[in-house]
């Protein structure tokens, strides 16, 4: 039996440190989650997605009073992207929560990265992800720092392609 280390590589600092491209998609977060449905969480999160045809796609949380019908921005972004431009790749994805400065940022939940983490394996494409509040940023080269073990179609897509 031998041990195993993995490394988490991310960046922190303020959003006036990040490229145009990143603060453009930070905007298009943070007016996706004033759009949110959270009237149960009062939780209102946005996503924005830049895609490798450049278009820009943005989601937000949709909540339902039968609690697990709703779903997080993440995902509703991700798969709006991919059912409006079902060939594009995503390359960037900007969370943002409308948090206190003093409490981390806010990662996107198990379910939501495993769709990220889906979309990396079908494209063959990292998606760069970049949590932010009104001030600051986190952000990843790939969801693979948020979910370094994490369970891959990869088999299962090319056992169905045989
Ligand atoms: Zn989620």
């Amino acid at each position: 039996m031998e041990n195993h280390r993995i490394e988490v590589v991310y960046q922190k600092g303020l959003q006036t440190e990040l490229d145009a491209v990143a603060q453009r998609l930070c905007d298009q977060a943070k007016l996706a989650a004033k759009r949110a449905y959270a009237p149960y969480s009062n939780f209102s999160v946005g996503a924005a997605l830049l895609l490798d045809n450049e278009e820009i796609v943005t989601g937000n949380n949709q909540e339902n009073a039968a609690y697990p019908s709703g779903l997080c921005a993440e995902r509703v972004a991700m798969f709006y992207a991919n059912s409006l431009y079902p060939d594009a790749k995503v390359v960037r994805m900007v969370v943002f929560v409308d948090i206190v400065a003093e409490a981390d940022l806010v990662p996107p939940c198990g379910s939501c990265l495993q769709v990220i983490r889906e979309s990396e394996v079908r494209f063959e494409q990292s998606v760069e992800i970049i949590l932010i509040d009104r001030n600051r940023f986190l952000r990843a080269e790939s969801v693979q720092q948020f979910m370094p073990l994490s369970f891959s179609g990869d088999f299962l897509l090319s056992k169905n392609n045989n």
